[in-house]
Formats: structure tokens, C-alpha cells, sequence
């Protein structure tokens, strides 16, 4: 069987597969697959190794002739077509719960980094900006002692609570459904999408890109925030109306945002959010660890070998 991988990995991961699959494998590291060459590679593949920076559509599947799993590196699946791959009884694997701690702490780095206005501080240095020091010189925001909102008290932003209340922070959150857990653990309170927006000091966005949370942040929402607000998205790019945002932190309707996540991947560098002082940007590096970027390809291998095998994937999108 023959399993096509769209990005580059290393070859001790490959070493167990090489001894039962036909492996064809993208050959640079941190450029993806093309999209021409992934078109025409899928048509003999049985499984499919893929991640965020692929497009899983109906051109892919109405091309692939012997697929049996889709396997991706991510615990968000936004990039595959579910409906098509359900209708050729194609299976399809994710790896949440690896990724939970190193996004959650990613998530929280960024948060203070944007409220404290590290990058600036550092393009300051480099710039040759830093006269002397001064009273209100690069002041931000505090973070001990405030009041975070977390939109999406999943697996992520559970553990970006348990951080917050590290900090001594209120922990207001916003889900469809109740996270008992963090209400009883971390004191965490469920309020309506609104009154997070009006009450927060820092909104992470943690929740799934669907079609229902396409734009959930838009010009309405960012209107409701404070003006000392900071706006956090770690989740993904297509949750957020980037014009709103542009608009907001533009005319400071807020104070400032941290984005993990794009619209569109990689973000062009003349993108107008990355001409503001006020947007701390970072290219999706929310799980990027080294052990656990290992631990998720490890499971997203199991994944795929289960579903050629004919076994239960461990962790199958529903
Ligand atoms: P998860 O455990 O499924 O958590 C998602 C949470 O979002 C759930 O609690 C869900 O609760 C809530 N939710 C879903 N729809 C909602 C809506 N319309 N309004 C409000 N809340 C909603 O997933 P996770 O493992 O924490 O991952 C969350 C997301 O983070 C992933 O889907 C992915 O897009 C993103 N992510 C990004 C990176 C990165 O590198 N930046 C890394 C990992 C993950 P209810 O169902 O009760 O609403």
C-alpha cells in the first residue's frame, strides 16, 4: 500500500513504515506539498498523511482511487471536507489532547506578550530606539490580578485557565455547553457571548473553525470590548473578520491583539494587521514543540496505520 505524506518528517518516525508502505514524502522541510504534485500523487495512494497547510477538498478525493484514511497532524480539521470523505466511506484521523499543553502555554505566552508589549520592546533595541528610560515608556497592560474570557473552554481553553489562574486572574468563559470542571476546579463562570466581550481584559478565542463560528468576531463584537482590551486568537484564522479587527485596533476601540492565526496562510508580509504596533503576529506556532510536534506525528501515524490495517483509528473526527 502506498502512503502519500505532504510534508517532511523524520526518518525515525518513517523507519517502521518504510518496512510495510510504499512512502512518498514532500522533501522540504517547512514547504508544503503542491498542490499540483499532491493532486497527482493521491490518485494511488491508500492514506494520506496531511496538516494544516493542505486543502482536503472534493478535487482531492474525486482523484484519489484507493484512499481509505485521511491522517492530519492537528487536532482542527477545518481543512478537510468531511461531507466528501464521509460519502466514500474515507476515514479521518486527528491528534487532539498531545497538543493541549504547548498551545495552551503558547496561548498564554502570547497573551502576555501582547499586554506587555515584549516585540516592541525588542524592535526598539534592534531599531536603536532606546534613548533612556522612561515613566510611561513602553507601558502595557497587567495581566496578574485581571479578567480573561475564553471562548471555547475545550481541551486548550481549559488549560489556558489553569494558567490564568496561576495568575490570579477572574475567569469568565463562553461555550455552547457547560465545563463543569473548570467551574469547580478554577472558580471559571459561565457568561453569555456578550457579557464576556463587555467584561474582559483579555478575550482568547479558542474555539473550532465551523460554519458557525466563521466571523464570531466581527466589528459588533470587537465594539462590545474595552478600550484597554487585548484580543487573543490562537484558534484559527477564519473565526475572525480581519477587516473588524484592522478597524478596531486601528481607531483603538481596543488596545491591542495577539494572532497566532490567519485568514489566509502564511500571512502576506504587507498584510495591513502587520502594519499596526499594536498586533503581536506569530506564523501558527501554537503546538510547536519539539516533543510535542513528535508526539502528534506519532499519533497521527497510528492513526493512519489503523485505518489501512482495517483497525479503529485512536482518535477518529466524528
Ligand atoms: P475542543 O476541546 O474541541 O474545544 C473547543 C471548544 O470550543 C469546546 O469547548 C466547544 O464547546 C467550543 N465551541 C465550539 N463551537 C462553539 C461556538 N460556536 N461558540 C462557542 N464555543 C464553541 O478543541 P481544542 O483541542 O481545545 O482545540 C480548539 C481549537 O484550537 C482547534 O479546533 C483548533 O482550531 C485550534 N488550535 C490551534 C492551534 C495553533 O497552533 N494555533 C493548535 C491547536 C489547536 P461547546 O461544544 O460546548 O460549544
Amino acid at each position: 500500500m502506498k502512503i502519500l505524506i505532504t510534508c517532511k518528517l523524520p526518518d525515525q518516525l518513517l523507519l517502521p513504515l518504510k518496512e510495510k508502505y510504499e512512502i512518498v514524502m514532500a522533501e522540504t522541510e517547512n514547504e508544503p506539498m503542491s498542490r499540483k504534485r499532491l493532486l497527482s500523487e493521491i490518485e494511488e495512494a491508500d492514506g494520506l498523511f496531511t496538516n494544516v497547510a493542505d486543502t482536503i477538498d472534493e478535487e482531492v478525493f474525486d482523484r484519489a482511487k484507493h484512499l481509505k484514511v485521511v491522517s492530519t497532524m492537528a487536532v482542527g480539521y477545518d481543512n478537510i471536507d468531511l461531507e466528501a470523505a464521509k460519502e466514500r466511506g474515507i476515514l479521518v484521523g486527528h491528534t487532539p489532547g498531545v497538543l493541549t499543553e504547548a498551545t495552551a502555554d503558547l496561548t498564554f505566552a502570547l497573551l502576555m506578550a501582547t499586554g506587555r508589549r515584549l516585540l516592541e520592546g525588542m524592535d526598539v533595541i534592534r531599531e536603536d530606539q532606546w534613548k533612556s528610560w522612561g515613566p510611561f515608556f513602553l507601558t502595557g497592560q497587567e495581566i496578574y490580578g485581571k479578567t480573561i474570557g475564553i471562548i471555547g473552554m475545550g481541551r486548550i481553553g481549559l488549560g489556558v485557565a489553569k494558567r490564568a489562574k496561576g495568575f490570579s486572574m477572574d475567569i469568565l468563559y463562553h461555550n455552547r455547553s457547560r465545563k463543569e470542571e473548570a467551574e469547580v476546579e478554577l472558580g471559571a463562570r459561565y457568561v453569555e457571548f456578550d457579557e464576556l466581550l463587555e467584561q474582559a481584559d483579555y478575550v482568547v478565542l479558542l474555539a473550532p473553525s465551523t460554519k458557525e463560528t466563521y466571523h464570531m468576531m466581527g466589528a459588533a463584537q470587537f465594539n462590545k470590548m474595552k478600550e484597554s482590551a487585548v484580543f487573543i486568537n490562537t484558534s484559527r484564522g477564519p473565526n475572525v473578520d480581519e477587516d473588524a479587527l484592522y478597524e478596531a485596533l486601528q481607531s483603538n476601540q481596543i488596545w491591542a491583539a495577539g494572532l497566532d492565526v490567519f485568514q489566509t496562510e502564511p500571512i502576506d508580509a504587507k498584510h495591513k494587521l502587520l502594519t499596526l504596533k499594536n498586533v503581536t503576529a506569530l506564523p501558527h506556532i501554537g503546538s510547536a514543540a519539539i516533543e510535542t510536534r513528535m508526539n502528534m506525528a506519532r499519533l497521527a501515524i497510528n492513526n493512519l496505520v489503523n485505518g489501512l490495517e482495517g483497525n479503529a483509528l485512536v482518535h477518529q473526527v466524528k
